[in-house]
């Protein structure tokens, strides 16, 4: 069992800077929770205030209902993953991966027992006798992820785990990663500015921007229904577009383009009649027909997809992500449509949603 709460935490650094704003979030036993978002938006600090590495300011931090708010960090049972794998490289990948056991001074055959259960786990068992410089980065990222497991800590915490490794190596990592959450069943927290690992890894995303959570989901969730502007233009690639845009006669008119909406979407902007609000729509809801003259800059064949970028009404950005294979030359005039819509408050950015 490892259940978190994180209960209003504030994070002020010494030099009176306010990372960290009101973070609350229960997180329950077993869950995979992905904090995202820009650099220096806090996603960090708020890990490392878990780990015990950073005093938490405000707040209260407990595990399984007991409060570790002020616990050192050798006594919250968490094990924490870095970018850098921070591995010893006089030590072979065994050494290594029994270091913290060997430092309890562990029973010998129970670290050896162990040891052995994680390679397995992260096919190193052939590797053990190798020294760290002799790995790629990959397996060197299952070396590190290796030495967390033989503590069986009760949390695992991942700190942008992947960003040292290349394109391809960063998909079969994350993807262990996830067999590793599936067959450890650990709660586990992972750090990462990277939108499509957030979406790929966790069970619920933390959105944060400058300091503040801006919205806690699923990947489905946050990915279909952003709560704001900031979230809806954060998750998803390429991102949202966006433009200003006036509720009236029941369409919505933008400079030099005007977009037909459906009933069930006057109804949700009901609210709005003759004001200007902020439309939003995914580049894979922008399809070819429709009465949105675009001006084509650029066809991006991505095999089973083809992006074409374009400009609309009064020299307004479109990214429209069109399936299969199309040849637009610079200068070509489409039609586009837009499908799924997106809905913004000009003033608060939050999204506009039906009312019920
Ligand atoms: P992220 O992980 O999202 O990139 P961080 O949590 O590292 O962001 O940083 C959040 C904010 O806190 C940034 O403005 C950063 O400059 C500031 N910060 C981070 N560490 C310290 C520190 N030790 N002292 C003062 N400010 C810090």
């Amino acid at each position: 069992m490892a259940q978190l709460n994180l209960q209003h935490l504030d994070k002020i650094y010494d030099n009176k800077v306010q990372a960290v704003f009101d973070f609350n979030m229960d997180v329950a036993d077993g869950e995979l929770i992905v904090l995202v978002g820009p650099s220096g938006c806090g996603k960090s600090t708020t890990l490392r205030m878990v780990a015990g590495l950073e005093d938490i300011s405000n707040g209260h931090l407990l595990l399984d209902g007991k409060d570790i708010t002020q616990a050192p960090a050798k006594d919250r049972d968490m094990a924490m993953v870095f970018q850098n794998y921070a591995l010893y490289g006089h030590m072979t990948i065994y050494e290594n991966m029994a270091f913290s056991l060997t430092l309890r001074k562990e029973n010998p055959n129970v670290i050896h027992k162990k040891v052995l259960a994680a390679a397995e786990i992260l096919g190193l068992t052939s590797q053990l006798n190798k020294k760290p410089s002799q790995l790629s980065g990959g397996q060197r990222q299952r070396v590190a992820m290796g030495r967390s497991i033989v503590r069986n800590p009760k949390v695992f915490l991942f700190d942008e785990p992947l960003s040292n490794l290349d394109a391809k190596l960063r998909g079969a990592t994350r993807r262990e990663i996830l067999l590793l959450h599936k067959r450890l069943k650990a709660t586990m927290l992972y750090v990462t500015h990277d939108q499509t690992e957030a979406l790929t890894l966790a069970d619920r995303i933390v959105c944060m921007s400058m300091g503040h959570v801006q919205q806690i989901g699923t990947p489905l969730e946050l990915y279909d229904t952003p709560a704001n502007l900031f979230v809806a233009g954060f998750i998803g690639l390429p991102p949202m577009n966006f433009y200003d845009v006036r509720f009236e006669d029941g369409m919505l008119k933008g400079k030099g383009f005007t977009v037909p909406l459906t009933d069930e979407e006057k109804f949700t902007l009901s609210g709005y009649n003759g004001k200007e609000i902020t439309l939003g729509v995914r580049p894979e809801d922008v399809t070819a027909g429709g009465g949105i003259q675009t001006k084509v800059f650029s066809n991006e064949n991505l095999g089973m997809n083809t992006l074409v970028h374009g400009y609309m009404g009064d020299n307004l950005r479109v990214t429209a992500k069109l399936r299969g294979w199309t040849d637009y030359r610079n200068g070509d005039v489409v039609s586009l449509q837009f499908g799924r819509k997106h809905f913004f408050d000009k003033e608060t950015t939050n999204a506009i949603r039906k009312e019920q």
